[in-house]
């Protein structure tokens, strides 16, 4: 028999009746003769919840603590599940991650999985049960309860597809598919019959949240076949496809937006050699990733400012690195924004196809929406805007592009 693992979001099992609505999917895959695998998140605003209580004033800052506060959520989700397939008479039981076991690295709330141990899970399936497995968890190899860091039961779900070589993955959300745009922010946004890996890949490191970018990545570098869908009704939704199985590759196949970045510009720096490299090695330093970056130059031999973005949450770390390298660095003022968004374009066909970019930009334009700064690759353009003008940039950007249309 053929294995199907089956994930469902925390907006699949909002409730009893969720989920089962949801245990009606594995009833449906049984009946049609596949085996099923389940992995399940917490139950929808569960995890928040329980990151809140763990933030709590005067409590001590240990990881590992955390994470075994925050992996409670899927346990729980992961017993209702059994229960709900057992009272429908498919035999099942929940796996934990360390029951699995999945081991990952000792880095609470950012762990990696390490392995997946298949012994019991495979004994369970050849047994005729259903698998539930708690998303979202894992055990360290130093034996602590780590959590994958936020939305991670999508990687739970594909790593688990890849250790057990099962036919297909679907990830469960509350949209039917991958869109051109997130349809929340996009009423004319419209469904993907297909994507390529490396375009949702893309899409989804720069903010598209409907699937987490690791499992994305795992997906590709072990050939799993993933359908993004929802668990409200039969119906079939995205699937994600090697790039020789899409018919024509567009220019631009869908628009993500990232509130996860800051900037951060240094004025006044000594336009010299070796004066870039100075401001950014104490960040490198401290672990700190840079990730757009633009150097102002007014003429010859003028001092230069140099723009940047880094994660929100470095971003107090970063200013004072900065601060304090000041005089070794040389410049006049540093300024911060957080009010800022990311805007990105994405297709397998925007490489060697001209006024793409610039499309980008004359739509922009046309909104007065300022662009404070742009960086691109083979199949990504993104640029940095103000918050406000979020909204209003995805739509003219989505009209732009013709992504609405068939
Ligand atoms: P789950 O709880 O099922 O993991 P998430 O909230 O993590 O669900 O992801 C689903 C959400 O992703 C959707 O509700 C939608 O708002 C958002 N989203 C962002 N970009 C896209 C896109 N391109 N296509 C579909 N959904 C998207
Ligand atoms: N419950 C976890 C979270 O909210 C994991 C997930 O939903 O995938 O981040
Ligand atoms: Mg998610």
């Amino acid at each position: 028999l053929a294995l199907i693992v089956k994930k469902f979001g925390g907006t699949s099992l909002g409730d009893l009746d969720h989920v089962r609505n949801a245990a009606e999917r594995v009833r449906e895959a049984r009946a049609s003769g596949e085996r099923v695998a389940v992995v399940v998140s917490a139950m929808a605003g569960v995890t928040d919840q329980l990151l809140k209580t763990c933030a709590g004033e005067g409590l001590g800052p240990d990881g590992f603590e955390r994470d075994s506060v925050a992996a409670t959520g899927e346990q729980a989700a992961a017993g209702v599940f059994a229960l709900v397939l057992q009272g429908l008479g498919i035999p099942a039981r929940s796996w934990l991650g360390w029951q699995v076991p999945i081991v990952t690295t000792d880095t609470p709330g950012e762990a990696r999985i390490v392995k997946v141990e298949t012994k019991s899970l495979e004994a369970a399936l050849a047994r005729g049960e259903v698998p539930v497995v708690a998303g979202f968890q894992g055990v360290s190899e130093g034996g602590r309860i780590t959590t994958l860091g936020r939305g991670g039961s999508d990687i739970t779900a594909v790593a688990l597809a890849a250790a057990l070589k099962a036919r297909r993955c679907d990830i469960y959300t509350d949209v039917p598919g991958i869109y051109t745009a997130d349809p929340n922010l996009v009423p004319g946004a419209r469904q993907l019959a297909a994507i390529s890996y490396r375009e949702i890949l893309a899409l989804a490191a720069t903010g598209a949240k409907v699937m987490h970018s690791r499992a994305v990545a795992l997906g590709l570098e072990y050939g799993v076949k993933i359908e993004v869908r929802t668990s409200y009704e039969a119906r079939p939704g995205t699937m994600i496809v090697a790039e020789k199985d899409l018919t024509e590759p567009k220019p631009v196949s869908g628009i993500a937006c990232s509130e996860q970045e800051a900037k951060i510009s240094v004025q006044g720096v000594a336009d010299e050699p070796g004066t870039v490299a100075g401001l950014f090695r104490p960040l490198a330093e401290a672990g700190i990733s840079v990730d757009m970056i633009v150097q102002d130059v007014a003429g010859k031999n003028a001092p230069a400012d140099v723009t940047f973005t880094v994660h929100k949450k470095d971003l107090a770390r970063a200013l004072s690195l900065l601060k304090a390298a000041k005089k070794s660095v040389g410049f006049r003022a540093l300024e911060a924004d957080d009010k800022v968004v990311k805007v990105s374009v994405v297709g397998l066909g925007m490489a060697g196809r001209p006024g793409v970019a610039q499309k980008m930009f004359d739509a922009l334009g046309a909104k007065h929406i300022n662009i404070q700064a742009i960086s691109a690759s083979d199949i990504k353009i993104s640029v940095l805007i103000a918050e406000h003008h979020k909204a209003e940039a995805v739509r003219a950007l989505h009209a732009a592009y013709g992504l609405g249309r068939a």
